[in-house]
């Protein structure tokens, strides 16, 4: 063996495949006909093997502009993955791109030629020569091979240890061939860094005061790397860790975790993906107790939100306010808590604030009573459903005694 090629055999066998660009091929989606889903899928999945993917396109199928996003990639992930375009029509380019970027000429992959002939023989039909393109392989390919159509996939190692995977359009056909014969590939050769993923789920917090109280400084860092989600229960923080040469990613997420809970933990209700009927489940389980709802001018949006709790044992929805006042609201909680006969009785109440929502909630329990207003952000369903989630939060607080 020559010394070029092995040093570039020991480059292939050492570089990992930390980074990913994922280029999704097909006129139909750089014209809106189809929805790009094939990236997302893989997104995830390589998110989940360790693997950071830093860029995610949609080109035409124009030979010249693939071409050039390929050749662009691979001078900066390890990992360049294509789905689409290994039909077996002109427009199908995804192999001539290949060939092209790896200066590599084509060649009849016998085994693949036999392969498709033998689908075509099976249903008694003339091969047709315009599928011989999908037997094509370059040198430094290998066949990934498709159970679920008759566009085959190739596995290409790049003399730096840069490596690129082209998978088939169909999603049907896309992810069985990922999983069979992509993951172990990807394993094999040492994907990815240990990964430490954590989520903090924060109420009474906006998404944008959430950034002013992190700042800059933790937001922008790429390790761990921090960031906030704003869904419709809840404010996530996302911890995302990768082991480095001198600490292992729980140690990372660990250090990350407590400066954060520095300035957020009053607002951290949950971890991961914890709902607010789990977190009230299990809150009440733990003592034991039952819980009657009675929410008004809320359009049923506490019910929408604790429905599946199994503690809850009656729920009310009334379109007409109680009086204005502490003990109005007081007595209808415990009203609800005794019609029921549960431990908890939860009365939540909206009065439209300017374009907010005030919301009054009154809890009665076997050891005491709590009455709290809150105003939840617009007006409406939203403000409706916030007021769900301030009834929730503080009828958590009061469970955890808090
Ligand atoms: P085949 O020859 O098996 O059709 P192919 O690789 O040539 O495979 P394309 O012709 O590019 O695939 O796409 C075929 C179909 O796959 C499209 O019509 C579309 O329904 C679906 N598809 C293609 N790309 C994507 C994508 N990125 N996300 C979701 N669906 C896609």
């Amino acid at each position: 063996m020559g010394v070029t090629r092995y040093a570039r055999a020991m480059q292939h066998a050492t570089r990992r495949l930390h980074s990913a660009e994922l280029l999704a091929i097909g006129t139909e989606l750089t014209v809106g006909e189809t929805v790009d889903t094939n990236s997302g899928d893989l997104a995830r999945l390589l998110v989940a093997l360790g693997v950071h993917v830093t860029r995610v396109a949609n080109l035409p199928d124009d030979l010249e502009v693939v071409v050039d996003a390929m050749r662009t990639a691979l001078t900066r992930a390890d990992l360049v993955i294509t789905t689409g375009g290994l039909g077996p029509t002109p427009d199908d380019l995804t192999r001539e791109a290949v060939s092209s970027v790896c200066g590599e000429a084509v060649a009849v992959h016998p085994g693949t030629l036999a392969w498709l002939e033998g689908l075509w023989a099976r249903r008694h039909q003339p091969f047709p020569a315009v599928n011989i393109k999908q037997a094509w392989i370059i040198p430094s390919a290998t066949v990934l091979p498709n159970h679920n159509g008759t566009a085959p996939g190739w596995w290409v190692d790049r003399p730096d240890g840069r490596v690129i995977v082209t998978l088939p359009g169909p999603p049907r056909e896309m992810r069985p061939m990922w999983t069979e014969a992509v993951v172990p590939k990807l394993h094999g050769r040492g994907v990815g860094a240990e990964l430490d993923v954590r989520t903090l789920r924060l109420t009474g917090i906006g998404e944008s005061q959430v950034a002013e109280v992190l700042g800059d400084a933790i937001l922008r860092r790429s390790n761990p790397v921090v960031a906030t989600y704003a869904r419709r229960d809840a404010v996530d923080v996302r911890i995302s860790a990768r082991a480095s040469d001198s600490e292992s990613a729980a140690e990372l997420a660990d250090a990350a975790e407590v400066e954060l809970l520095g300035h957020l933990a009053p607002y951290v209700w949950a971890r991961g993906t914890t709902t607010w009927d789990a977190a009230l489940g299990e809150a009440l389980d733990v003592r034991g107790w039952t819980l009657a709802t009675v929410e008004h001018s809320t359009g049923g949006a506490l019910v929408a939100l604790l429905g599946h709790l199994p503690a809850l044992q009656h729920a009310e929805v009334l379109a007409e306010r109680p009086a204005a006042g502490d003990a109005a609201l007081l007595a209808e909680a415990e009203r609800a808590r005794s019609d029921a006969g549960t431990s908890v009785g939860l009365a939540v109440t909206t009065r439209p604030a300017g374009s907010d929502t005030d919301v009054e909630v009154a809890i009665v329990t076997p050891d005491g009573s709590r009455v709290e207003h809150r105003l939840a952000f617009l007006r409406g369903r939203q403000g409706a459903d916030r007021a769900a989630i301030a009834g929730a939060a503080v009828l958590l607080d009061v469970l955890r005694g808090l």
